[in-house]
């Protein structure tokens, strides 16, 4: 019998409709009716079948080494946050989860965390992708909305593309927007990227900026727009605040200063911000090359302080567009899976919003201020301020910025606790506990995607030995400690309860609302269509489109320019390390290859970690095409094949961030990656840290 459900990869959050036939074989194709892929799929998602084996699984409990029962192990992780939190408080303990866990986990593990320890030192790999752009979208917004949604990147006359290789990272959003401009003979495409990317193949112009100097472009182009009678001044006056602070922060920048300091040709510059200005229907589209950055929330704010100047925002064509990376980064937001939310999009400081979420609960207490970013967190384990964390469906030490010093941290944690769905990875050696975890095609809930879609992830295949979803585990421990409110008996339920508290006392001051879902019974939940929040009385099929009115979330209702000063890197670049580090994903693998690593033909597309070097610099660094390099920075070493490229910007080194294992060869690059973050948002730096380069003859 087919089943419906949704990819369990990237954030463009494709329908796929999996079958089993009587022998156990899965097949998996596109889901038609889908409106996020209407059918297609990617290399990634068309690969599916041939990753859920269970070779490599987890497949019961284990406690310091030893396969044990549910029971021992849920009374071990118990007792052991419990001791913890009575000898050293609510805030020595953590719990670092995923973009990977459906909506009804993530609800229930901050319902633990916040609600009932008490403590906010809850955060999630999706800090890695998205954080940025949630910060830059609440200070403009006062909310974190993403105001558009898929149809925009159709019907739109210019879609500029910024730090986004879709093309790889988003295949089937990228592969809408070529179709779509093959159909629209005024449609143009604009990348702005340091590196030249295959989703260059399909624009009509590419920016190898600087690396770094997006805030200095978006800020030449606010300069530009005012200049050439492109504001809105009605939208400008009725719908915002700020306009002025942050027209004076740019007055006076030209085309060729801003040329000059992103490394442009000043033709290319000025024909960019002609397009933009002279282009009604625009949607900025923009990713990690933005986010990862520690002026990420800066870069945010000065692409949508464009879209406000022109009133580009809230109508069919248009707006800024944050792409999530994650399959359900977005599901995690709503729940406040990050350490400086509540749930349904409350905010810790907000006393109003902390007693709303506590009398809904019925908790005990409620954590009082923002708990530790992921990074941070990583250095109070290191230093022992957190003695115990549960690590939920992720593996920090690869992906995490400094990653041995994540992995020393873990070493030196009193309780680690990973609940995973695979027996060994790098992360599961550090661990005292491991608790098997389902995985896609064997758990039920929710997922939301880039355009705030809402799709089921269903069930076709048995739980396989003794793993369990992630919700039934949080809740079994929570109830082993002692704590009411976590007797969910299916998914539904908690899916139901999240609904309701994005409703209650929500008098439209909140973005986030399902209040038009809250009361879902268990077979209307199974067969729930995908939908765009809000769900409201006032729209039941969801909303597309956001700010239609021109009103937003800040206390007088209008969106806020944020006047933004150009930052360089935290960690420049100098004479022992010239070059700078870039790291980002290949096609046809995920995250850190846990499962896209089991199938051959995704690994045909590349099998082995590359670094990516200008002709110029391979000549100083001594490197050849096809050897190897070591590369070193301040933090760490890695060797890497070289491959040789004039389409690499020069002083720029690409590095892809799949690879795993406890060795420098095995090109594990978040070794050497530099622990910056942006101070608003807490995301890494993860595109710019200094390196050296030097042939590599192994022994
Ligand atoms: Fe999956 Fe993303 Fe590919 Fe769609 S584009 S099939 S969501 S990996």
């Amino acid at each position: 019998m087919p089943v419906k459900t949704s990819c369990p990869y990237c954030g463009v959050g494709c329908g796929v409709i999996a079958d089993r036939d009587a022998s156990g074989a899965v097949t998996v194709r596109g889901d038609p009716l889908h409106p996020a892929n209407f059918g297609r799929l990617c290399a990634k998602g068309s690969a599916l079948a041939e990753t859920i084996g269970l070779e490599g699984r987890l497949l019961a409990p284990v406690v310091n080494g030893q396969e044990t029962s549910w029971d021992t192990a849920l009374d071990h992780v118990a007792e052991g946050f419990a001791r913890i939190v009575r000898e050293h408080g609510p805030d020595s303990v953590a719990f670092y989860v995923s973009g990977q866990i459906l909506t009804e986990d993530y609800y229930v593990i901050n319902k633990l965390a916040k609600g009932f320890i008490g403590t906010a030192n809850i955060d999630t790999n999706s800090r890695l992708c998205m954080a940025s752009s949630v910060a830059g979208h609440k200070r403009a917004f006062g909310s974190d909305t993403v105001p558009g949604c898929y149809e925009d990147l159709e019907t739109a006359d210019l879609l500029v593309l910024v730090g986004s290789n879709a093309a790889w990272c988003h295949p089937i959003l990228y592969q809408r927007m070529v179709a779509a401009k093959a159909n629209n003979p005024a449609c143009r495409i604009v990348v702005i990227d340091p590196r030249r990317t295959a989703t260059c193949d399909g624009a009509d112009l590419h920016l190898p900026l600087r690396s770094g100097s997006d805030s200095v472009l978006f800020n030449g182009l606010l300069a530009h727009l005012a200049s050439s009678n492109a504001i809105d001044r009605a939208f400008v006056d009725e719908s915002t605040t700020g306009a002025e602070a942050a027209l004076q922060q740019v007055a006076g920048q030209t085309v060729a200063q801003t040329a000059d300091i992103c490394g442009l040709a000043e033709g290319a510059v000025a024909l960019f911000f002609d397009w933009f200005a002279k282009t009604e229907r625009v949607v900025t589209l923009y990713s990690q090359g933005v986010n990862q950055s520690s002026s990420g929330v800066d870069k945010v704010n000065a692409i949508i302080n464009c879209h406000l100047l022109t009133g580009r925002i809230g109508r069919p064509g248009m707006g800024p567009f944050s792409l999530t990376g994650q399959p359900n980064a977005m599901g995690g937001r709503e729940v406040g899976g990050l350490a400086n939310q509540l749930a349904a999009h409350m905010e810790i400081e907000n006393p109003r919003h902390r007693d709303i979420v506590q009398r809904f609960w019925q908790s005990p207490i409620i954590a009082d201020k923002q708990g530790l970013k992921a990074v941070d967190m990583f250095d109070a384990i290191a230093d022992q301020r957190i003695k115990a964390v549960w690590i939920m469906s992720t593996n920090p030490v690869v992906s995490l910025p400094d990653a041995d010093r994540v992995r020393r941290a873990l070493d030196a944690c009193e309780l680690v606790v990973v609940s995973d769905c695979m027996r060994h990875t790098d992360t599961t050696r550090h661990a005292h506990v491991l608790l098997p975890a389902l995985t896609w095609g064997e758990k039920d809930g929710t997922v939301t995607n880039s355009e705030r879609r809402i799709s089921r992830q269903r069930r076709f295949l048995p739980a396989p030995g003794a793993a369990r979803a992630d919700w039934q585990t949080v809740c079994d421990v929570a109830q082993r400690m002692g704590f009411s409110g976590f007797d969910y008996p299916n998914a539904a339920a908690i899916f139901r309860e999240h609904a309701r508290l994005s409703s209650f006392e929500n008098e439209g001051t909140r973005d986030f609302d399902l209040s038009a879902l809250n009361t879902l019974d268990d077979r209307a939940y199974d067969a729930l269509t995908p939908i765009q929040w809000p769900v409201t009385r006032e729209y039941p099929t969801g909303t597309p489109r956001m700010f239609e009115t021109g009103q937003f979330f800040t206390p007088d209702r209008k969106a806020r320019f944020v006047p933004v000063t150009p930052r360089a890197a935290v960690n420049a670049t100098s004479r022992d390390y010239p070059l700078v580090l870039n790291t980002g994903r290949v096609r046809d693998q995920w995250h850190t290859m846990t499962r896209t690593g089991k199938s051959p033909r995704l690994l045909a597309h590349v099998f082995e970690p590359y670094a990516e070097f200008h002709p110029d610099d391979a000549r100083m660094a001594g490197v050849e095409n096809g050897g190897l390099a070591r590369l070193t920075s301040p933090w760490g070493e890695m060797v890497a094949r070289v491959v040789v490229t004039a389409e690499q910007r020069r002083g720029c080194v690409f590095v892809p961030m799949h690879w795993n294992g406890e060795y420098a060869g095995d090109g594990r690059v978040n070794a050497l990656v530099n622990p910056a973050t942006d101070p608003i948002s807490g995301q890494p730096e993860s595109k710019h840290t200094p390196v050296k380069a030097a042939a590599y003859l192994p022994k």
